[in-house]
């Protein structure tokens, strides 16, 4: 079965003013849309058409840089759009909020590190926060479409992804130009946690 572009949850403008409803058109309805295309014309006709988007991830190694450069964007950008919403954001009080108290130093500390994991991701990538083997939260990130889920030496971390930040340009150029720590900041407010902490119940598991 062919991937498809899942529907956004809310509105193109519903995370105005912190990510424009022009970036948000142009981000799903084409970047992402272009993600999934390629990705279905790259696993025609091989063992992938029959695979989940994870397991596709898990298994990156066995398949050809179309595949992982598009099926990275398409698991990596049907995450993000999940990760955010509207009248969102602030410190988490839940089970992911106590963790990163916990494990990652305090949530202010998270923030910092997670930001320096964008800003210093040279050219285009992601910034995560996942659950590792050990079920510890840990502040990654990724060149390109790579994930944490992928089996590449290369993508850098290891883990399952409970949020992540797109820190290509086509994220917030229209909106903040060269400003990605603007960008970033912004980001925070748009945080959904209630889904984090679904995500990281599940991978718990
Ligand atoms: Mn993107």
């Amino acid at each position: 079965m062919a991937f498809e572009l899942p529907k956004l949850n809310y509105a193109f403008n519903a995370l105005e003013p912190h990510i424009d409803a022009k970036t948000m058109e142009i981000h799903h309805g084409k970047h992402h849309q272009a993600y999934v295309t390629n990705l279905n014309n790259a696993i025609k006709g091989s063992d992938a058409e029959n695979m989940s988007i994870e397991d596709i991830c898990k298994n990156i190694s066995k398949y050809p840089a179309a595949v992982r450069n598009n099926g990275g964007g398409h698991y990596n950008h049907t995450l993000f759009w999940e990760i955010m919403s509207p009248n969102a954001g602030g410190v988490p009080s839940n089970e992911v909020g106590k963790a990163i108290e916990t494990e990652l130093g305090g949530f202010e500390k998270f923030k910092t590190d997670f930001a320096a994991a964008g800003a210093t991701r040279f050219g285009s990538g992601w910034a995560w926060l996942c659950v590792k083997a050990d079920g510890k939260l840990c502040v990654c990130s990724t060149p390109n479409q790579d994930n944490p889920l992928m089996d590449i030496a290369e993508a850098g971390c290891k883990g399952t992804p409970i949020l992540g930040m797109d820190v290509w340009e086509h994220a917030y150029y229209l909106n903040y130009q060269n400003r990605r720590p603007d960008y970033m900041n912004a980001f925070f407010n748009v945080i959904n946690w209630n889904k984090v902490n679904e995500l990281y119940l599940q991978a718990k598991k």
